[in-house]
């Protein structure tokens, strides 16, 4: 029982560090309060004056409001989770 859950254990643990590893490289590579050149779902150029606009901006038009909408859009990381934790 104890060598189930531990191996389990691990293989979360690993996904979770590299997520989170992905992220903080991503801010790291980015000014402070700078927005994206990319979208950050689908890696589409994000217009200068959106960025402008939107300061931190991350998601080009498309994804945004696929986002605000609720739809499913590109695979986001903990999107079920963080789903689930709205409607509570
Ligand atoms: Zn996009």
């Amino acid at each position: 029982m104890a060598g189930g859950w531990t191996r389990d254990g691990a293989v979360q643990e690993q996904i979770d560090a590299s997520v989170e590893d992905a992220i903080s490289r991503a801010r790291r590579a980015l000014p402070e309060g700078a927005g994206l050149n990319h979208c950050e779902d689908c890696d589409e150029p994000i217009p200068q004056a959106r960025r402008r606009a939107i300061p931190g901006v991350r998601l080009c038009v498309g994804c945004q409001s696929r986002r605000e909408s609720g739809d499913s859009g590109p695979a986001l990381f903990n999107r079920r989770g963080s789903k689930d934790s709205q409607l509570r």
